[in-house]
């Protein structure tokens, strides 16, 4: 059989290293993983609560449609519910976002080198290509050299990627900038802007919007969220699109009819009614964070102010050198060398103790 030149030469994403699988190879009983971006604390115990409340459920197919969860997400969202589509975590939504718009080989997706990686492994399986802007020396998106490429090449894109803030860096693209794109590029009917806002929920700076309410304006504006890093859920897989209602309706048509299990629809609707675990998960993260920079500005070893959960930062070392010294002493960190950076690491938010052990064990391996 032929198999085509993109699906031989991907390369399987490499998911951060599994507790299970590090304690095994080092012979270790205890080992902190810090490698996914996942939330600490776990899932809400609300959503805990209603994954066992449908169990006996179980032997019926899911509801096709996510109805009471689309209902919930679009009261809590003041989006109306022809405009929310529902995806097996994010990652399912922009898979199928690039094989409805990109005609393979023909019209391309645009983003920036280092994005979060989904977008061009889920282009390449598609037989799409992935066209990149250079990114800036401070790691973060040139939302200018974006709009200026595909204005340059509007043929060739159909999709654009903006992640905001980005994975792995962590920085977001200011709104100022947003809105220049926006003023360019917004409203044409050649193009879906999307923005992937995974790690909305821990943005702390001002220089931020999320481009949620430009769908009013604009009617090539794509919003993406996921359960899997505020709400605890990156198990269960749960994302969210918003987008107009035609590329839902779309979406709706192309997608299985039960990408989201019983249990997934479950573990989202009370979630979203947990508004304390939110603000916890908040306050871990961003306590975690400024405890991350103290420490790592005593190890003087520059880092990326993050607005996510996670902070990149500079090893000036072999990074896999010392990402193995790391997983030999217990703690699972996550190499970036597959974006192009060989001193870097990236760190996720843990508990307070894991913190402390995991900035303990950086210092004895530097
Ligand atoms: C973690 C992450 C996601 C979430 O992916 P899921 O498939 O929903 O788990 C999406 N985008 C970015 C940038 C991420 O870092």
């Amino acid at each position: 059989m032929k198999i085509s030149p993109e699906i031989l030469s991907l390369v399987p994403y490499k998911p951060g290293k599994p507790i299970s699988e590090t304690k095994r190879e080092f012979g270790l009983n205890h080992v902190i993983k810090l490698a996914s971006n996942e939330n600490a604390l776990g899932p809400s115990p609300l959503a805990q609560k209603a994954i066992s409340q449908m169990t006996p459920e179980l032997h019926l197919y899911p509801d096709a449609s996510n109805y009471d969860l689309i209902q919930a997400i679009s009261k809590k969202w003041g989006i109306p519910s022809e405009q929310i589509g529902i995806g097996n975590g994010s990652n399912e939504i922009i898979d199928l976002l690039i094989r409805i718009y990109c005609e393979p080989h023909v019209e391309g997706i645009l983003t920036s080198e280092a994005a979060f990686v989904a977008y061009a492994v889920c282009a390449q399986a598609a037989r799409v290509q992935t066209h990149k802007v250079p990114l800036r020396a401070d790691f973060g998106f040139d939302i200018k050299k974006i709009t200026d490429y595909f204005l340059k090449k509007p043929d060739k894109i159909s999709l654009i990627f903006i992640a905001n803030p980005n994975n792995p860096t962590g920085v977001v693209s200011h709104k100022e900038e947003i809105r220049e794109l926006l003023e360019k590029v917004g409203n044409r009917d050649d193009v879906l802007i999307v923005f992937d806002e995974a790690y909305h929920e821990f943005v702390r700076t001002e220089a931020y919007e999320s481009a949620i309410h430009y769908l009013k304006k604009y009617n090539n504006v794509i919003v993406l969220r996921t359960f899997s890093k505020i709400y605890g859920l990156a198990g269960i897989r749960l994302g969210v699109m918003v987008a107009p209602k035609e590329v839902v309706e779309v979406f709706n048509r192309v997608r299985n009819p039960f990408n989201i299990n019983t249990l997934a629809q479950a573990a989202g609707i009370a979630s979203l009614q947990d508004k304390k675990f939110v603000e916890t998960s908040q306050q871990l993260v961003w306590k975690g964070l400024d405890y991350f920079y103290h420490e790592l500005e005593d190890l003087g070893l520059p880092f990326v102010k993050s607005e996510g959960n996670f902070v990149f930062f500079d090893t000036k070392k072999d990074a896999m050198t010392v990402y193995n010294e790391m997983l030999k002493r217990g703690v699972i960190l996550r190499p970036v060398v597959n974006y192009g950076f060989k001193t870097h690491l990236r760190m996720s938010v843990g508990l307070e103790q894991e913190n402390k052990v995991a900035i303990k064990m950086l210092k004895e391996v530097l």
